[in-house]
């Protein structure tokens, strides 16, 4: 679970984050949307610490990350996150790329971390790809193996930052279900996006953000199908 309480995070004079409240229970899908600028990003970063906060607490998996003396390393193996970019290492394989953080931040062997690899290459429909470099491989693909990547490290949540959005519109698909499977499995997800539709499906809760604060929160149904807020259905009737 994520636990956030009165975030607030400021870049010198600029005010990004004004207090933020967000419970992502265990088992979630907690869906973020709103326009570009609002923090969203910057909201995801400060979860695991990626952004230190100005103020505030952040509790993720029963561990409080903002606490000083927190060993942030160990808090962020057990987060997954998934980026627009993908930012494989170009010169390895997908096999490469799911095994190099397991055999040196989790020190496993390489038959176990080649093992766990191949199961979540499997899991994200690649399992023919193992020995392709990310240069052979279509956007969406190489989204997919970030997403293996992150699971292969056993993580309890998962961030998600617009991880379709660099995409041309063909590929969305696959990773979306990638997305959804997980969701269906039960991970705990924490999804940045634009995909509408994925909201409206899969999103346990929807946390529409502006100007650095919560406009507005709720289930889907509400949210994205009859939001109450006039800015929240401004911003609707530009995506949608
Ligand atoms: P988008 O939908 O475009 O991704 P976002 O909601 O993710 O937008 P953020 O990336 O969180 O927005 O940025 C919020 C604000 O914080 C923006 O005004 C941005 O310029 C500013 N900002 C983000 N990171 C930094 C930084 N490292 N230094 C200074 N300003 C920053
Ligand atoms: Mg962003």
């Amino acid at each position: 679970a994520i636990e956030v309480k009165a975030l607030h995070k400021s870049f010198g004079a600029l005010e990004v984050l004004r207090g933020i409240d967000i419970t992502v229970r265990r088992g979630e899908v907690v869906c973020v949307i709103g326009p570009s600028g609002s923090g969203k990003s910057t909201l995801l970063r400060c979860v695991n610490l990626l952004e230190e906060p100005t103020s505030g607490t952040v509790r993720v998996a029963g561990v409080e990350v903002t606490d000083p003396d927190v060993d942030i390393d160990r808090v962020r193996r057990r987060i997954g996150m998934v980026f627009q970019a993908f930012n494989l290492f170009p010169h390895l394989s997908a096999l490469g790329n799911l095994t190099i953080a397991q055999r040196r931040v989790l020190g496993r062997s390489r038959p176990e971390a080649e093992e766990v690899a191949r199961r979540n290459l499997r899991r994200v429909g690649l399992a023919e790809k193992e020995d392709s470099y990310p240069a052979r491989l279509s956007g969406g693909q190489q989204q997919r193996v970030a997403i293996a990547r992150a699971l292969s490290m056993g993580p309890e949540l998962m961030l998600f930052d617009e991880p379709t959005s660099a995409l041309d519109p063909e590929l969305v698909g696959d990773v979306l279900a990638v997305m959804r499977g997980l969701a269906d499995e039960g991970m705990t997800m924490l999804v940045v996006t634009h995909e509408m539709s994925f909201a409206r499906e899969v999103a346990d809760r929807v946390i529409f953000m502006d100007g650095g604060a919560v406009v507005e929160e709720g289930p889907p149904e509400q949210v994205v199908t009859d939001p109450r807020h006039a800015r929240t259905r401004a911003f609707l009737a530009r995506v949608l």
